[in-house]
């Protein structure tokens, strides 16, 4: 079985900085799927129609706009969303008035199309639309059609200042680019997205001064490759604006998503490396261990670079946790190619991956010109083979962590009992320990005693 983990489904969530719009005259429910970039929209969405009195309900039945925003890298998060509307579609047959409204990656990849769709929704805005949403709604009310898929080369919402939606008040996404240039051959980003730009820094460092302000204590700076970040043709690189990331405050720590193995630099490597604020924990998508299936994935890299890349990050910075993404079934994979990402996940020892069947989705390279040629239970099968390996990598990872002490930010209680609470370390593993004065967003140090392959556990120390 698939573990997909970055489709989840964000529903409910309980804002934490909205500002309550007293001349509200409208309820918005709003459910996020897919990566953190989108949840980031979401952020930026709601705090556009916070303004143009909307406030945010808990309650989809309270409601009276409903937005998805979507995700459409494989065709399962596609069904999911479809399934999900035609529950809302009920819902509309019993409030009248009710508006429906698909925004994100999907909104860009089928565009009018779901106007059409057995009426479905009554908006569909894509990702660099979000500006135009108060006007779209006023439409969709009047009974027009409200439809924005325009891309754009400019928008990044710089100054937008984004209402946060996460629960616990500790840590937040910052998008710092937005779109991707890689053209990956099996990759649907570049079409929903759009063009690769990046996010003037002065915005993105207020941004991060309010959250401060607001008691956060952990921000993750969000790009499909913050490797490329690069402000006023190299003025301002991903190097240089990680560390004055860290520069605004040592209890601030500094995550980062996603790297890219042809773009990562040493400069880079050496910045996390010279911050204790910055986690030594780097998430560098591999896909595949195959340099034929690299080639055929369009990735630009080899196997042997990408295991250049590793070691770099081993010697630079020796206490990085590494993660990655897998596809297996990719067009023309062969055994031999799926014993090399076995043996490439081996050499690594990744801490965690996620990992994925390969899913042809429309217009991509892939789907135009590769086919999609590997059986259904061959790409299951060999899906189970890297989950099973993965899962004993990370336990031997864990249990090398066994008597050792980190430094834990504290997110939350623990789900299996209110005694533990949990937090994660620098290399992003969660911490379950013991309870004792402390609260939600402090910083304690706790001594590994026991751990599976999904978490540590142990007690504070002082
Ligand atoms: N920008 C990142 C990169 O490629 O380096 C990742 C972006 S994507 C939102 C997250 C992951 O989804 C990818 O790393 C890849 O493993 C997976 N993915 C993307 N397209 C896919 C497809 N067509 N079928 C299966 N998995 C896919």
């Amino acid at each position: 079985m698939a573990i997909e983990l970055d489709i989840k489904k964000l529903e409910g969530l309980q804002p934490v900085l909205v500002k309550n719009n007293p001349a509200a005259h409208s309820n918005l429910y709003i459910e996020t799927y897919g990566c953190q970039m989108n949840v980031a929209d979401s952020e930026v969405v709601v705090s556009i129609l916070n303004g143009e009195g909307f406030n945010l309900t808990e309650n989809y039945k309270e409601a009276d706009l409903i937005l998805i925003n979507t995700c459409s890298i494989r065709d399962n998060a596609e069904q999911r969303i479809f399934n999900r509307l035609n529950e809302f579609k009920a819902l509309k047959k019993q409030k009248k008035g009710l508006l429906v409204g698909i925004i994100g990656c999907m909104a860009e990849r089928l565009k009018e199309n779901l106007l059409e769709k057995e009426k479905l929704v009554d908006l569909v805005v894509g990702p660099d639309a979000y500006r135009d949403l108060p006007k779209l709604v006023k439409e969709a009310e009047g009974g027009q059609r409200a439809i924005n898929v325009l891309l754009s080369r400019e928008e990044t919402y710089a100054e937008i200042s984004p209402v946060r939606l996460d629960k616990n008040g500790v840590s937040s996404f910052v998008s710092i680019m937005r779109g991707c240039d890689n053209m990956c051959a099996f990759c649907v980003v570049p079409f929903t997205r759009g063009r690769e730009r990046s996010r003037k820094p002065e915005t993105i460092l207020n941004e991060i001064r309010e959250l401060l302000d607001n008691s956060y204590k952990e921000v993750t700076l969000l790009g499909q490759n913050v490797d490329k970040y690069n402000w006023n043709e190299g003025e301002v690189s991903f190097a240089k604006l990680l560390e004055m990331t860290a520069q605004l405050s040592p209890q601030l720590r500094v995550r980062f998503s996603t790297s890219y193995p042809q773009d990562m630099t040493d400069e880079v490597l050496h910045t996390i490396a010279k911050y204790p604020n910055i986690c030594k924990y780097i998430h560098l998508p591999v896909q595949s261990g195959s340099s034929e299936i690299l080639d055929k994935m369009k990735r630009g890299y080899t196997r042997e670079w990408y295991m250049d890349r590793i070691s770099a990050i081993k010697r630079i910075i020796p206490d990085c946790a590494i993660s990655s993404d897998f596809i297996t079934g990719f067009c023309g994979e062969t055994e031999q190619d799926h014993q090399q990402t076995l043996s490439l996940m081996d050499w690594v020892g990744f801490e965690f991956a996620y990992m994925f069947k390969y899913s042809e989705r429309p217009n991509t390279y892939a789907a135009r010109k590769l086919p999609d040629d590997v059986p259904e239970e061959i790409k299951s099968r060999r899906l189970d083979e890297i989950i099973e390996l993965q899962h004993k990598l990370s336990h031997i990872s864990n249990k090398k962590d066994l008597g050792k002490t980190f430094e834990v930010l504290i997110e939350g209680v623990s789900k299996k009992s209110d005694d533990r609470l949990f937090g994660r370390n620098s290399q992003n593993k969660v911490v379950v320990f013991n309870k004792k004065d402390n609260q939600i967003g402090d910083y304690v140090m706790v001594k590994v005693n026991d751990c599976t392959s999904a978490t540590l556990h142990g007690e504070i120390v002082e």
